[in-house]
């Protein structure tokens, strides 16, 4: 049977970095990814006339592991124009203003709903440090928003903003969670937002995506579906593509939570894996991308919870077209890739957009992600971040879900994968 050191099972951001330092120490390492390309739930992807991000986007320099790649690689950021106009509801009355208005309306909603965010989260490379967490983990942030007692407009406005980020319906999302973005922001809601939802890598993340992969040379197989992993006190055996198997020192799997628990592993991994994996994340909403006929002025919109698309803006302005992004809480509310209904959702706000094509992929119908990124339901935090991390023999566990600091994004799967290769080491 073909050996390696060490078989990683996915060329997500998270598989990648662990091939690459692992190889940087003479280990010989094979990855193998179902997809036909690298990357995972980083995907750059010529459509509409540009480079769209149809997975993950946003990074910052406040995300240290995200950071220390783009200085690595020499690699640089860019971003959308600034919104010159805003538009919100109150209860079915459009509202119109400056970007300044829109952030005003959600200032008082995010400071109090955030109060105790560093009570709760001092140290966010330390997530369960404090005792009694269980206590917010497991209420939802639709539970913490209510609370509040917001006029109609700040309601909407707030839970539009909770939708940008969790892509999913506010009461199946763990409160926890928003603390958790937030203290990775020094507990600042505006540095937050700037973190999460604001400079891209100008070179796509496929240039990072292809750094990594480039650097350390691991023998990186495509369309290698792994089928199932046996486990011993030695090693595992793990079969994949069509009836191969290959035998290594240590296993690394960065499977997304949704999907881990449906692996076959023997002996089988432990509940507190597979156990959120049945239980699904709270995100399950989706991703649009719209191009509309120019000129417009660039712009930004928060709709409510409940509708198709909760928050749309410009991300791209030409003199003839616009390339905007939009985000919903339940994807199975709109098909983006159909223009009529997006233009539908846009006609929320204003009837004066011509869209002339959109796109986005169903990530929670992939059969290699079934989720977009990760927000977990009320109480999975406190009751499985840590056997999630879990190494079981000689099978580790890496993925940007269940990293410490930036959980569900590119700089957490960076950071769970230093740290699989760290134990491997
Ligand atoms: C729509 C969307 C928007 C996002 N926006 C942002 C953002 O703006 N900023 C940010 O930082 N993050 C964002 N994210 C999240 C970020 O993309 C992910 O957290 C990160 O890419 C996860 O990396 P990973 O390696 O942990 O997992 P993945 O990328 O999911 O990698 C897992 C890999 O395993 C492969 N695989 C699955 N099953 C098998 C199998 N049986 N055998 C072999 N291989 C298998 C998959 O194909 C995949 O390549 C977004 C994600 C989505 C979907």
């Amino acid at each position: 049977m073909e050996t390696a050191d060490v078989v990683i099972v996915g060329a997500g951001i998270a598989g990648l970095v662990a091939a690459r330092e692992l190889s940087h120490q003479g280990r010989n390492v094979v990855v193998l990814e179902a997809r036909d390309r690298i990357g995972g739930r980083t995907w750059t992807d010529r459509r509409l006339g540009y480079d769209l991000e149809i997975g993950g986007t946003w990074i910052h320099w406040t995300q240290p592991h995200s950071w220390a790649e783009v200085t690595r690689y020499g690699l640089d950021v860019t971003r959308g124009p600034v919104a010159e106009e805003t538009y919100w509801l109150a209860g079915d009355e459009v509202r119109r203003g400056g970007l300044e208005d829109l952030m005003g309306l959600i200032d008082s909603g995010m400071r109090r709903v955030l109060e105790s965010t560093r009570t709760w989260l001092p140290r966010p490379d330390q997530p369960l440090a404090v005792e009694g967490l269980e206590e917010v983990d497991n209420r939802s942030l639709q539970d913490a928003l209510d609370e509040l007692d917001l006029s109609v407009d700040e309601r909407n406005a707030n839970e539009s903003a909770w939708v940008g980020h969790f892509n999913g319906p506010l009461d199946q999302c763990s409160f926890l969670s928003a603390m958790r973005w937030t203290t990775a922001a020094a507990g600042s809601w505006h540095l937050m937002h700037e973190a999460t939802a604001i400079y891209r890598l100008a070179g796509g993340t496929r240039g990072l995506v292809d750094a990594i992969a480039r650097d350390g040379g691991a023998d990186i197989r495509l369309d290698s579906p792994v089928r199932n992993i046996a486990h011993d006190a030695d090693g595992a055996t793990v079969s994949y593509g069509e009836g191969k198997e290959i035998r290594a020192e240590h296993v690394i799997v960065t499977l997304p939570q949704n999907m881990i628990g449906q692996l076959p592993v023997d002996p089988p991994l432990e509940e507190g894996k597979t156990a959120p994996s049945a239980e699904k994340t709270g995100s399950q909403g989706v991703k649009a991308w719209i191009k509309v006929k120019g000129p417009i002025k660039p712009f930004f919109a928060y709709s409510s919870q409940q509708h198709p698309l909760s928050v749309v803006r410009t991300e791209y302005l030409d003199d003839d077209v616009a390339v905007l992004v939009g985000f919903g809480a339940d994807g199975s509310r709109i098909d983006v890739n159909d223009a009529e209904q997006v233009s539908a959702a846009l006609r929320t706000w204003r009837d004066d957009l011509e869209v002339l094509e959109t796109t986005g992929h169903d990530w929670m119908d992939d059969e290699f992600s079934q989720e977009t990124w990760l927000i977990q339901r009320p109480g999975q935090f406190t009751k499985y971040h840590a056997a999630q991390q879990r190494a079981e023999g000689r099978l580790h566990f890496a993925s940007g879900d269940h990293a410490n600091i930036w959980a569900g994004f590119i700089d957490g799967a960076i950071e769970s994968g230093l740290r699989a290769v760290r134990e491997v080491s």
